[in-house]
């Protein structure tokens, strides 16, 4: 029997799509949202994430984005709004590394989804990017933009419109499990659920502080580069680079300014996005930069725009999909580790189907409900 009361803590990313996904079987429940649903606080900012099947980690990956890609297809039906651009995208990388390696096993699973250019043929087919000496390029056709903040906001009002209800602008302070029940505590007071799922992002730790040691939360910058005069930025496609430094771009909806990353290592370490640092200094620019230097000819390699957003990262980079130690009838969604957009829909599902008392519905999904988490 499902339980009768449910309540998820943050509706961003994946708690709007849990959300939806529990508001699609019919259950009764709650969202609680310290902002506004789409709102760009947090991981969700910054106009456009990158949506890619091939994989450069794990290859039990690809089951769980192909049944995204099925979801985020479903949503955009319901909604009647757009939340994808599939144009393709590159992942680009040294033919000596392991990531490429995986990412190359990616492609022969995709098969004629996906196309690997060797870097002369990558070099004629996309000028704009250039390619080191020992350098592939994989083209995964099924790839693209998704639109974060439109998206997030879809899946609540999707769930909204199922009958859930959303409290705006309010902040839980503790959840306490009281018998089998939990007590999801505000500045209003305290209300009593049957199941809670806690999707707070960067702010995990804070509110339960025994996930803290599970987690590592960081600041994030996003940069914007204009092309330089006599340039356009036609021709560029969303890339993900692995080595030798790990980067990502992907072209604004407009087509005027690409927007870049890098990865872990230069993220900031912070406590909580309550706290943390959002002036972003000339030093904090500089890794990114530099790969704007180096891998774009075209683009000029001062930002127009900085903006920084924040995430929770686990030590393994494997999403932490699980119950609270302390607490069984707390399942907590959080760590997902700088790629947990693209794959939103499929652990909206997972979480859902899981208090639901639910086998998950995708290939896949025990490789992260069953993975071993290290804490340090
Ligand atoms: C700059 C950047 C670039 C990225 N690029 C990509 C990409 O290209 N592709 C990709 O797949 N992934 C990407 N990611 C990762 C992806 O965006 C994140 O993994 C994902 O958004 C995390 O979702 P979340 O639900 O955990 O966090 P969030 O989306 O931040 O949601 C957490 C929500 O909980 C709310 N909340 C927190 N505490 C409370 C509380 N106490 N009470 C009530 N509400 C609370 C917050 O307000 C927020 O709305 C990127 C991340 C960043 C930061």
């Amino acid at each position: 029997m499902s339980p009768a009361r449910i309540a998820v803590i943050g509706t961003g990313t994946i708690g709007a799509q849990t959300l939806w996904q529990l508001a699609r079987h019919g259950a009764d429940v709650t969202g609680y949202e310290l902002f506004s649903p789409g709102h760009s606080r947090g991981a969700a900012g910054g106009e456009t994430r990158l949506f890619r099947h091939i994989d450069a980690e794990h290859l039990e990956y690809l089951p769980l984005t192909g049944r995204s890609d099925l979801l985020w297809r479903e949503l955009e039906k319901e909604s009647g709004r757009t939340l994808r651009n599939l144009t393709g995208a590159l992942a680009l990388g040294s033919t000596a590394s392991p990531a490429t390696r995986i990412a190359l096993e990616s492609a022969a699973v995709l098969g004629s989804r996906a196309e690997v250019l060797g870097r002369e043929e990558a070099q004629r087919r996309f000028p704009a990017f250039r390619l080191h000496e020992d350098e592939v390029a994989i083209l995964d056709k099924g790839a693209g933009i998704i639109f974060p903040e439109r998206s997030v906001r879809t899946a609540a009002d999707a769930a909204l419109a199922r009958g859930a209800r959303i409290l705006r602008e309010c902040r839980v302070t503790a959840v306490d499990q009281v018998g089998d029940q939990v007590d999801v505590v505000t500045g209003e007071g305290r209300e009593r659920y049957d199941r809670v799922i806690v999707a707070a992002g960067a702010w995990t730790a804070t509110l339960l502080p025994d996930i803290a040691p599970y987690l590592a939360t960081r600041r994030l910058l996003s940069s914007w580069y204009l092309p330089k005069a006599g340039h356009t930025l036609d021709g560029m496609l969303p890339y993900l680079r692995t080595e030798p430094d790990y980067s990502y771009g992907l072209p604004t909806a407009d087509g005027l300014a690409m927007k870049l990353g890098v990865g872990f290592r230069d993220h900031l370490p912070v406590e909580s996005p309550d706290t943390a640092p959002l002036r972003i200094s000339d030093e904090d620019l500089a890794p990114v930069r530099a790969v704007a230097r180096d891998l774009f000819p075209t683009l000029d390699d001062y930002p127009m725009r900085a903006q920084a957003y924040f995430e929770a990262y686990t030590h393994s980079r494997i999403e932490f999909l699980r119950e609270h130690p302390g607490m069984p009838a707390v399942l907590v969604c959080a760590g997902f580790s700088g790629k947990g957009f693209k794959n939103a829909p499929v652990f909206g599902e997972m979480a859902a189907r899981a208090v639901l008392g639910l086998p998950p519905a995708s290939e896949g999904a025990a490789f992260v409900l069953d993975a071993a988490h290290p804490s340090r």
